[in-house]
């Protein structure tokens, strides 16, 4: 990251604009507006914005079903049958994957429970699981049924890693000792790759390095980092990872998740699976016979036709990150979150309105920045709507500010700060 000295100043956040190479994706995008005015937009981490070119994209689709019906599964440059296939250099980039490694098929939630059928094999000696305390709701309720459904108790077979006491986020030294303490009886990791609530990036590659040195395999839910921070999935030896594509990847409310299965898993066949026909040797796929073959890499675990249309708006997004590369937008990332923190600390000062639980080093974070807000609570984040910003408001007193590299820009920080400080000076 660029050394650089911040100032609270419209000038210089004029000025970083101007100096952004990225600066006109923003004009790429629809903004939601509050009260006939453009808002400013700071929930990239809960759902990102509509890209303009969306609705061109799912229109060619549209088309192509109204001109070729059944015989858009072969015909066209768009043949369906083959549409995996547009997505995977875009996703192999965002993750640090190769193509084969990468898929794109149904979503978060039952990506989930369909890799833990391959990857979380109890035995008697082996059944452990370690996962993050306060992991996002979801993930809880699949790890807690996923262990019941091999008939052992969650509450001895979960093991939660849980900030120090008077802290908000996780040493890696903790995950990395309860990953040793636990030994030949831990089974798998799965645990976020950025945690939704603080905002922490946890060591992935280290993490997995552990995991694997005990015997155990070593997932990753991915939510909030695709898109958000490069990763190099691959490299790390991760061996299987999921992701939404509607957060920092902006391809629609509840649009299509992303899976990752490393490559030494590609062809293995003792690897139990639930399948299903598109999983299935796509050669032979027609020929309706019995006997599942996968096919080589994530592609085998695909269950289902794909959905064309949700894959179209997919498409309209990656390349928009194909041609921005994520490595650009990490750079401006960085900067703008580092500036988001910089003016929070103008603001707050040594009053203790706000505590920033995020971690301050920038590798250890994304766009994302988590607030506790100890005075004014929820009003203070009322007014900052009523005043034309949209964050995200956690219960008991957690705003998460997430300013992204697509959409943002200094300017939109800026404002921010200034209309914080003021409803500080209201409510706190
Ligand atoms: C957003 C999110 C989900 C949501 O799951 P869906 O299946 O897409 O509804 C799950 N897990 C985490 C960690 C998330 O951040």
């Amino acid at each position: 990251m660029k050394d650089i000295k911040y100032e609270y100043s419209e000038f210089f956040a004029r000025q970083l604009d101007n100096e952004d190479p990225l600066k006109d994706f923003r004009n790429e995008f629809y903004f939601p507006k509050i009260e006939g005015k453009e808002a400013i937009y700071f929930c990239g981490n809960s759902l990102g914005l509509q890209p303009r070119s969306t609705k061109e994209y799912i229109q060619r689709e549209l088309d192509n079903w109204a001109e070729l019906a059944v015989d858009g599964h072969f015909k066209g440059e768009d043949a369906w049958y083959h549409v995996r296939k547009k997505s995977k250099p875009a996703l192999s980039e965002i993750v640090g994957a190769h193509e084969h490694e990468v898929v794109a098929m149904n979503n978060l939630s039952s990506n989930l429970h369909f890799l833990m059928v391959s990857f979380y094999r109890p035995s008697k000696t082996r059944f452990k699981i370690i996962t993050e305390a306060g992991a996002f709701p979801s993930d809880m309720y699949m790890l807690e049924t996923q262990v019941k459904f091999h008939g052992l108790d969650p509450e001895k077979t979960i093991i939660e890693v849980a900030p120090r006491p008077g802290e908000h986020t996780l040493r890696t030294e903790d995950i990395l000792l309860a990953i040793e303490e636990q030994g030949e009886e831990l089974a798998l990791v799965m645990m976020a790759g950025l945690q939704y609530y603080t905002g922490q990036v946890f060591d992935m590659e280290s993490i997995t390095r552990a995991g694997h040195s005990v015997g155990a395999n070593v997932g990753f839910d991915l939510a909030h980092a695709a898109g958000n921070v490069p990763m190099s999935l691959h490299d790390w030896g991760v061996d299987f990872a999921t992701w939404c594509s509607y957060k920092y990847m902006n391809s629609g409310p509840g649009n299509v998740s992303g899976v990752f299965v490393h490559e030494r898993h590609a062809q293995n066949p003792d690897l139990p699976r639930f399948a299903g026909w598109w999983g299935h040797d796509e050669e032979e796929r027609f020929k309706m016979e019995k006997g599942f073959k996968p096919m080589y890499g994530a592609d085998g675990w695909q269950v289902a036709n794909s959905n064309v249309l949700a894959l179209a708006a997919h498409q309209s997004s990656l390349d928009i990150f194909e041609r921005a590369g994520i490595k650009n937008l990490r750079e401006k990332s960085e900067l703008l979150t580092g500036y988001l923190e910089f003016l929070i600390q103008q603001i707050s000062g040594d009053s203790g309105v706000i505590e920033i639980i995020t971690p301050k080093n920038p590798q250890e974070r994304g766009c994302q920045l988590s607030l506790l807000v100890h005075k004014g609570g929820k009003a203070v984040f009322d007014e900052l709507y009523l005043n034309g910003i949209i964050g995200d408001w956690r219960h008991p007193k957690v705003m998460r500010i997430a300013p992204t590299p697509l959409h943002n820009s200094f300017l939109d920080v800026f404002r921010f700060a200034q209309i914080l400080e003021k409803s500080i000076l209201k409510f706190a």
